[in-house]
């Protein structure tokens, strides 16, 4: 197939481009297209046979269902039941952006698009590019991260071109997404909302909101869950192993002075036995690390989250063995970041 790349202003959107990108969809074909949070593989979310394309596309599994993209709190009615008042609160309060609420879902959204569940996942991107194709294509819009299954998200059009080439019908380059992290996702169908996915939007700022939420428990405790069978699971996406670069991750956890000397210790056991390693720092401080790169990650949040699938792609791409990663405080961004280092690494040590 042919890929078509569209560069497009992403604060003034050409309007030829995006309406060029809206008749694709509507014509049952792929588009891949920034978000604030990361670049999403866009299809008709109401017809079944442009959804199946996602599917296979990506190598989902059927039971993982798509998030659907709207631009408008009207566009809710078609597609959800019983909204509750909580639900309609955060809507009202954190759309557009980066949170996703699962609602019940009614006739008009096809089952694949659902995975087979009886609910939706719908959000209001805030990205200018992302609404305007919305809008102009007049249905929502499904969209998964615009990854193979498996790989980091996206959150540059090269990483989707590594992916996705020849797959997809166009490609939409906006730059850099400004996010990088997946939205939150909040279960609204139950009395107290449940955090099936920390994201973009702090878990504390939907709390001053609605109260209570509770936090499911494979977001608590992700390597047990995800070697489950997935039943119970509330969000299928959460018992696959997502995230994982190619390279073997270790996060080390406990007092900081302690994990700087175990990585110290790891680092140099790396380079005895030839492994090439990454060490990822949240401190550019002076290190006597001797991994083949000390990679500083910023240590503000904002800035770890919108550049750690970068991180792993550039390790994939590099024939890097290792990488060694400190624990955060799983606190504002720092809850969905851990929760990404979590699903990707092969060992957590505790010292
Ligand atoms: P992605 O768009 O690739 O970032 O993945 C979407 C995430 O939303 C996955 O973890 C899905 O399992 C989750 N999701 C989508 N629809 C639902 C739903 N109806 N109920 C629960 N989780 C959902
Ligand atoms: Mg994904």
């Amino acid at each position: 197939m042919l890929t078509r790349v569209s560069r497009v202003n992403p604060s003034n959107p050409e309007p030829f481009k995006i309406d060029l990108a809206a008749r694709i969809i509507l014509d049952g074909g792929l588009v891949v297209f920034p978000t604030e949070t990361v670049y999403g593989l866009g299809a008709n979310a109401l017809n079944p046979s442009a959804v199946k394309k996602i599917f296979l596309v990506k190598g989902r599994p059927a039971d993982n269902p798509l998030i659907l993209h709207i631009q408008h709190m009207n566009d809710l009615k078609a597609l959800a039941r019983n909204v509750s008042r909580k639900a309609t609160k955060l809507a009202r309060e954190f759309w557009p952006g980066p949170l996703t609420l699962v609602l019940e879902k009614s006739q008009r959204v096809p089952q694949i698009t659902t995975g087979g569940l009886d609910t939706i996942a719908v959000r209001i991107p805030s990205d200018i590019i992302s609404l305007s194709l919305i809008r102009a294509a007049g249905i929502p819009v499904a969209a998964p991260s615009a990854n193979v299954s498996g790989r980091p998200s996206p959150t540059r059009a090269s990483h989707v071109l590594e992916d996705l080439y020849g797959k997809v019908d166009l490609i939409i380059d906006g730059g850099k997404t400004r996010i990088g992290l997946e939205s939150t996702v909040i279960d609204m169908t139950s009395p107290v909302p449940v955090l099936l996915r920390p994201g973009g939007l702090p878990l504390e700022r939907i709390r001053e909101v609605i109260g209570k939420i509770s936090i499911h428990s494979s977001i608590l405790n992700p390597k047990k869950d995800h070697l489950k069978s997935g039943k119970g699971y509330k969000s299928p996406g959460m018992k696959y192993r997502h995230y994982s670069p190619k390279a073997d991750l270790i996060l080390v956890k406990g007092t900081k002075i302690k994990v700087r000397n175990k990585i110290v210790e790891l680092a140099r056991r790396m380079r005895n036995e030839q492994s090439k390693s990454v060490c990822i720092m949240t401190k550019n401080i002076n290190n006597n690390y001797i991994a083949d790169i000390v990679w500083f990650v910023g240590n503000d949040f904002e800035t770890i989250s919108r550049g750690l699938f970068e991180i792993f792609r550039y390790v994939d791409n590099h024939n890097i063995d290792v990488i060694i990663a400190e624990e955060m405080d799983c606190v504002d961004l720092g809850l969905a970041v851990m929760d990404r280092l979590k699903r990707a690494a092969k060992e957590i040590i505790s010292v």
